[in-house]
């Protein structure tokens, strides 16, 4: 079966086409309403990776990364809600224990929805949240500076450093209650109706059967700098979907350069990593996110003064191309990403 004919790359079009645009304008400007997320539970996209042991597809990367595409393109704050529940899928599927019993299924089947909140490792040695073990548990204080689907999820994946270095990432139930609280959720320029809020910690005790995940920092670094260097699948959905409305004699010199940096992106995170091949997945990454810029932008510029209406979609795609540059970034993404921009801007030869 190619990725075109996988059924839930067919089910994500379905929804993109009937639900998803339509309202992404007002979604924007509202929020992400539970209908769009129970639509995602009933289409199967949450368990696109999850064991099929467990009630998932265990689909192929290219159909996961399709589906992003697709969901991206149409409504990139649904996308981004539903995309946090994929890294506790993921991390319980590597896992051993009762954690994996209990929760496994469950988010493979969408009977229950997760976030994330573990950006905040790659700051380390800064530790925005410590983790101490505390009767047979641990014990989590700190902040949590973002975390996306408050009010949307059921759980939430919290991570946490404890003072001899380990990662230690645990299951809790995505609500108040002692020693976890929320912000207000956020007004950002983008993505305001994904709903992410801070989080402050103090001395929320998880048990230790609430933990997927125990390593040493740098064993989880290793894998999840593997994960920062690539490009986002949702910057190759927001760029289709800026092109789409453009005469061709704009958008087709623009999608040959789509076509050519996404596959070259996909075919290298396919492989083993290597340091060559780290550092040419990050130069894709700055490409494909220059390529969104350039083509959001055109998008707006086509438009003209009706661009700007907040009922436009070329204002709603270039403020979620804004969110895009700086989601999952690291120190080493954002260097090279600014070396890029000042090289690009600087005189080609002498004046
Ligand atoms: C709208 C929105 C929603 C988000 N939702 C979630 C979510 O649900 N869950 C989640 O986990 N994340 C979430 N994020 C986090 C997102 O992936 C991060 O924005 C991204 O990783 C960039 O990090 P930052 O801006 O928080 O960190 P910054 O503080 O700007 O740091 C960027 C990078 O620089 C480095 N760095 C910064 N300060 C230091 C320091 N003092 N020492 C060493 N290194 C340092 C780190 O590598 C860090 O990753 C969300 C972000 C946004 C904007």
């Amino acid at each position: 079966m190619t990725t075109k004919d996988h059924p839930l790359v067919a089910r994500a079009h379905r929804l993109a086409r009937d639900l998803l645009a339509p309202l992404a304008e007002r979604v924007d400007q509202e929020g992400v309403p539970r209908s769009h997320i129970e639509a995602i539970r009933r289409s199967g996209l949450l368990g696109v990776g999850a064991p099929a042991s467990y009630g998932g597809w265990a689909a192929p990367a290219a159909v996961a990364r399709r589906t992003a595409e697709i969901l991206a393109g149409a409504c990139c704050s649904t996308w981004f809600v539903q995309t946090q529940h994929h890294t506790p899928v993921a991390t319980l599927a590597r896992s051993e224990g009762s954690v994996r019993e209990r929760l496994l299924g469950p988010l493979a089947r969408g009977e229950l929805l997760s976030g994330v909140a573990y950006a905040h490792l790659r700051s380390y040695p800064r530790t925005p949240v410590r983790v101490t073990c505390e009767r047979g548990g641990w014990r989590f204080d700190g902040t949590v500076p973002w975390y996306t689907g408050w009010g949307l999820n059921d759980v939430m994946l919290l991570a946490g450093v404890t003072e001899g270095g380990e990662v230690v990432f645990a299951f809790t139930e995505a609500r108040e209650q002692p020693g976890l609280h929320a912000s207000e959720p956020m007004r950002l320029a983008a993505l305001t109706a994904s709903r992410t809020v801070s989080l402050e910690l103090d001395g929320l005790w998880l048990p230790q059967d609430a933990v997927a995940l125990h390593k040493p920092y740098e064993e989880w670094a290793v894998t999840d700098r593997a994960k920062t260097v690539d490009a986002s699948p949702a910057v190759f959905g927001i760029t289709e979907a800026a092109l789409a409305p453009l005469d061709e004699a704009t958008a087709q010199p623009l999608r040959t350069c789509l076509e050519e940096i996404r596959g070259k992106a996909y075919a290298l995170a396919d492989l083993p990593m290597t340091s060559e091949r780290m550092a040419q997945r990050l130069a894709l990454r700055i490409r494909a996110a220059e390529l969104m810029r350039t083509a959001t932008t055109a998008g707006v510029v086509a438009g003209g003064g009706r661009s700007l209406s907040l009922t436009g979609t070329a204002q709603r795609l270039a403020r979620e191309a804004l969110f895009l540059l700086v989601q999952g970034q690291t120190a080493q993404s954002r260097g090279a990403h600014l070396e890029v921009l000042v090289a690009d801007a600087a005189p080609a030869g002498p004046a």
